[in-house]
């Protein structure tokens, strides 16, 4: 069993920025209102999740690092309708299995929380402890007992941007949620929770950029689409901050990409990439989500038209300023 986790693990985890991404959406599945992600060393030595959910109840703690164990999914017909971000069961069980977890979590209905550490998935220590509501994951020494893995690490600087990247899209796609990134023991940002897109666009990628960025919104019967993007005389030399929410998620869709070329076409020399933050709202059944079991990737049903939409909303604000 322990051999099929950590064998299973390498599908889940691959690197330090997929636990942080499970260990996020856990929280945000938590209904945490604030989430800290802590790192050190590009996550491999130490990363820290830190949220205020609803907790973990004392007695599912253990359970809830075995594999399949989810609390997301009450039947079968439930999985037509999740609405939360995990519902496999299977993070926690392939983090645990290749890395020293610490768990520390506490629901409201109860006095003290519980505190447990796992070394490659075998319990070390499992005890009371008193500690504030909600759930900190530690997770030490990534896959420190799979050599194969350790060596397959990029460098601390390309697993740290990794990260960044990560957190910045999540801080973005829930503006509602005060997301603090700490690296190496300096803060790199902090969200509100309560601020608007453009403010929480300052605080992680800085007020210049935020300053040149042009407003709109537009529907079309089922799609729904508000974007934030650059003046053309503010350009990156990729496609980095170019980022897309499908209702509510970060993706990666080329349609998305290639309309915001369209766009710009005439505006931007061979070579500069607008910066875009672009969220759009479709109907849930004209999306394939499950082309990729990260689910980053997606697919629409009419991609014309979800082109067209986006291009024609782009240029027109982009028109508007008489550029
Ligand atoms: P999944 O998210 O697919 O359910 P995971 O392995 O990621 O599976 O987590 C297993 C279970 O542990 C979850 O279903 C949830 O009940 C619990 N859990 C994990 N992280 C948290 C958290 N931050 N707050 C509350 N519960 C959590
Ligand atoms: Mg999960």
């Amino acid at each position: 069993k322990e051999i099929a986790n950590k064998i299973a693990a390498g599908e889940v985890v691959d690197r330090p920025s997929s636990v942080v991404k499970e260990l996020v959406e856990n929280a945000i599945d938590a209904k945490a209102s604030r989430i800290i992600i802590e790192i050190k060393d590009g996550g491999k030595s130490y990363i820290r999740i830190t949220d205020n959910g609803i907790g973990i109840h004392k007695e599912d703690v253990r359970i809830a690092f075995e594999r399949h164990a989810t609390s997301k999914i009450k039947d079968v017909e439930d999985l037509n309708t999740i609405l939360s971000l995990g519902f496999r069961g299977e993070a926690l069980a392939s983090i645990a299995a290749v890395s020293q977890v610490e768990l520390i979590s506490k629901t409201r209905d109860v006095e003290s929380g519980t505190y447990l550490e796992l070394h490659g998935g075998q319990i070390i220590e499992h005890k009371d402890i008193g500690c504030p509501n909600g759930t900190t994951f530690v997770i030490k020494n990534l896959f420190y007992n799979v050599p194969a893995r350790l060596q397959f690490m990029k460098s601390k600087a390309t697993e740290t941007s990794h990260i960044s990247d990560l957190v910045s899209k999540y801080a973005l796609a829930y503006p509602d949620i005060s997301f603090r990134f700490i690296n190496n023991g300096s803060i790199v940002f902090t969200t509100s929770g309560s601020s608007s897109i453009v403010n929480n666009i300052a605080s992680i990628y800085g007020k210049e950029i935020a300053k040149s960025m042009f407003y709109t919104s537009n529907r079309q019967k089922d799609l729904y689409i508000e974007a934030y993007i650059s003046k053309p005389t503010l350009t990156r030399g990729n496609k980095q901050l170019q980022v897309f929410f499908v209702n509510g998620r970060y993706v990666k869709n080329q349609i998305l990409s290639d309309a915001i070329e369209e766009a710009y076409k005439t505006l931007i020399t061979v070579n500069r990439f607008p910066i875009c933050f672009i969220y759009l709202t479709v109907s849930p059944n004209s999306i394939d989500v499950n082309i990729h079991p990260t689910k980053t990737e997606i697919r629409f049903d009419n991609e014309l038209r979800i082109k067209d939409f986006v291009v024609n909303t782009l240029k027109k604000r982009l028109l508007k300023e008489n550029l």
